[in-house]
């Protein structure tokens, strides 16, 4: 038998206490897969605002990129920032006792925003008392050598992770997937963030249109020699204003099926180097707007009950 090299676990050892991520989501940030820097439409399985009025109703009609020359909006990110880590905060002490948080930048590319704004949020999430890091979730090309030289100073304080969306190693399925971008230029960003010696993390989606299982795994062999330091697993599913539910639908697209997923997913972690960290491994929705799978809107406890199963009858324990 052997243990898994968990998030959760690691993040145990290392601060002697068990650390939750708290998710924010910053008004203002976009993504250039939907501000037409790149393409507009974004990726087919995203519900952005060009599909959702509601999403767009809620969001600031300014948005911000790299190349932005001010943040009219950077009093309301602060305040926001705050107002989201407090109330998850309270809810994780009340309901499990957790004392230690990583600040999670999780909604569009966080770092795709002039260094000055995300000095200024970055700052703000650290300088909080019961806060050890931060985690950035963000695209291979919204980042760049100025960005990642300050995080490397970010690293000699505190926890700092940067999350890549690779989603999939296949050229042909990044295309099918309006991902706007190719594995060659993910990898070279992986590679320099690793190079300034920073903790990177990658999500991986299985069941992305036209991917088989078999490439799937390629995609983790791949990554897995780019000297990574962290995984994440999603199955791919289907929510209502999406392009991808358009194609599902007029059955153009089939989601995986839980047993799929699963079998695919334990043979990649079989594959992963064991220092590898894995943070996730389960489908999270838990809102009306999921059109299929409809196991990927179970109960999160049922889904990973199932995957420890497969993964103990192969040796390991998650
Ligand atoms: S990169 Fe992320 S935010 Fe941008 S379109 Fe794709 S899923 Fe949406």
């Amino acid at each position: 038998m052997r243990e898994l090299n968990t998030f959760g676990r690691y993040l145990k050892k290392r601060f002697k206490t068990r650390v939750y991520k708290i998710p924010v989501s910053v008004v203002g940030f976009t993504c250039p897969n939907i501000d037409g820097k790149v393409a507009r439409g974004g990726c087919v399985y995203c519900e952005n605002e060009s599909f959702s009025p509601n999403l767009a109703n809620n969001r600031s009609k300014f948005t911000l990129s790299l190349d932005s020359l001010q943040n009219p909006l950077l009093d309301l990110q602060l305040e926001e920032l705050d107002r989201q880590y407090e109330e998850t905060k309270k809810h994780f002490l009340r309901n499990y006792g957790i004392k230690r948080y990583i600040i999670y930048f999780q909604s569009f590319s966080n770092t795709y925003a002039p260094l000055e704004t995300l000095k200024k949020l970055y700052e703000r999430a650290l300088g909080k008392k019961d806060v050890v890091g931060i985690s950035i979730g963000t695209r291979a090309d919204c980042v760049n050598d100025e960005i990642f030289k300050h995080l490397k100073e970010l690293s000699k304080k505190k926890e700092i992770w940067i999350e890549f969306g690779v989603q999939s190693t296949n050229d042909e399925v990044l295309q099918k997937t309006n991902r706007g971008e190719t594995y060659k230029e993910i990898k070279k960003s992986i590679i320099r963030a690793k190079e300034y010696g920073l903790n990177v993390c990658v999500h991986m989606i299985f069941g992305l249109p036209k991917e088989t299982p078999q490439m799937m795994l390629e995609g983790i062999r791949e990554i897995s020699t780019l000297g990574v330091d962290s995984i994440k697993f999603h199955p791919c599913y289907v929510v209502k204003n999406t392009i991808l539910a358009n194609d599902y639908m007029v059955k153009k697209y089939e989601p995986l099926s839980e047993d799929e997923y699963i079998k695919t997913l334990v043979e990649a972690i079989k594959i992963l180097p064991p220092d590898i960290k894995i943070q996730r491994v389960a489908a999270g929705i838990s809102n009306d707007t999921l059109l299929a799978p409809k196991w990927c809107g179970d109960d999160k406890n049922k889904q990973m009950k199932k995957i420890k199963k497969a993964l103990l009858k192969e040796g390991l324990i998650y």
